[in-house]
């Protein structure tokens, strides 16, 4: 008898995984990679929210706890998965900049935005009104985590590469039975694929798709990210990821023409040296209604979680959240109410049955 069934290897799965093991539980993974939110990431980490300069929610506290976790994961995988990298704001108004001063007078931003602006950052993008720059923040090699992780849950039998199928779940009251694998409990992490999940899917995740263009230019050695109406992101070899592109309505998940259209044209009036196009990719973000994580047990069903609604940052909200969920489900420690899943009622469910 396991102690826990997991499906879905995303940021998620893999904070929920890496937070059983560290109680010692035992468990069995599920993943068939029908998602690439994780996969397609930025991986960056940003404790502000560059549009409107207000600071992500709880992102202080959740950048301690994620830096802590991520570096925690590159001792044991024997990998590098932390890159710090400043990110500089580009402005594009007076107004802009003077906007920027009086978000970094506020106490919780103080520590984040940096009031010595800067104005000649790259030779080949160039800002009339200068770049503001964000301290603590960096970027996460999601890609290399998400291989290394299921190479090391491979290696000990903890992880099975195939699709979780719902209909073979059996719900006891003490024990679940998935084909002959018999666990306590189960939780799910499947991002955008909850909407398949007859348990969870009466919760109100809205896919968001984000696209990027990933382009190599050998002159614009770039070592910094910048952050205009998309981010530039350095990733090495003169290769760079341009986006990521926001759209509430597709929710395939292939590229389209219409956001490489529109990336084409942001890098067209933002870099003046030479790049070509290499590739683009694509994912649906699991958003939610209110902008707050789906967490917690289920109306029914004592024995089943769920860990999801992570957004456009997951890389931050992730490990707190798994924290929270394990010792919940554990040690009875309260959810905050914000991201517990109950805010979305039992009736609510009964309703759509
Ligand atoms: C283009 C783009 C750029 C982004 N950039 C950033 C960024 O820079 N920083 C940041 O913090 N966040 C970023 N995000 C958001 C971030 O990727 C998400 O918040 C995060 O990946 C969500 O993780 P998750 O594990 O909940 O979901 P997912 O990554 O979708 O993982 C769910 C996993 O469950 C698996 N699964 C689903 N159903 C089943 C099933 N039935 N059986 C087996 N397996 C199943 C899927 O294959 C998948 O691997 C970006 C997202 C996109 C699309």
């Amino acid at each position: 008898m396991l102690d826990y069934i997991v499906v879905g290897l995303g940021l998620s799965g893999i904070a929920v995984s890496s937070h059983l093991e560290k109680h010692n539980k035992s468990f069995k993974v599920y993943e068939d990679f029908s998602q690439k939110s994780s996969l397609v990431a930025g991986g960056i980490y940003n404790p502000v929210i560059l549009k409107r300069f207000t600071p992500a929610w709880n992102a202080a506290q959740q950048l301690e706890t994620a830096i802590s976790f991520y570096k925690g994961l590159e001792n044991q995988l024997e990998a590098k998965l932390v890159y710090p990298i400043n990110i500089y704001r580009k402005f594009n108004s007076a107004e802009e900049q003077n906007n920027w001063f009086d978000a970094a007078d506020k106490p919780n931003l103080e520590d984040f935005l940096d009031t010595k602006l800067v104005k000649d950052l790259n030779p080949f993008i160039t800002s009339e009104f200068s770049f503001g720059r964000v301290r603590k923040t960096g970027v996460i090699d999601t890609d290399v985590l998400i291989k290394e992780y299921g190479k090391k849950l491979e290696k000990s039998g903890r992880i099975e590469f195939e699709r979780f199928r719902y209909a073979d779940l059996q719900v006891g009251e003490t024990e679940l039975n998935y084909n002959g694998v018999k666990a306590r409990n189960i939780i799910f992490c499947e991002g955008f694929g909850m909407l398949n999940n007859p348990y969870f899917n009466y919760l109100p995740l809205r896919g968001n798709k984000g696209e990027y263009l990933i382009i190599y230019s050998e002159e614009l050695k770039l070592k910094e990210a910048i952050k205009s109406s998309f981010f530039i992101l350095p990733l090495g070899n003169d290769l760079y990821k341009v986006g990521a592109t926001y759209n509430n309505h597709d929710k395939d998940p292939e590229p389209t023409e219409e956001a490489r259209e529109q990336l084409k044209k942001f890098l067209e009036r933002t870099i003046s040296c030479k790049y070509e196009i290499v590739d683009q990719v694509s994912g649906i973000r699991p958003a939610t209604a209110d902008r707050r994580p789906l967490v917690g047990r289920h109306p029914e069903f004592e024995n089943m979680y769920a860990c999801n609604g992570f957004g456009s940052r997951g890389v931050l909200i992730a490990p707190t959240m798994a924290d929270e969920l394990i010792e919940h489900i554990g040690n009875g420690k309260d959810l905050s109410g914000e991201s517990d899943l109950k805010r979305f009622t039992r009736k609510h469910y009964k309703a759509i049955q």
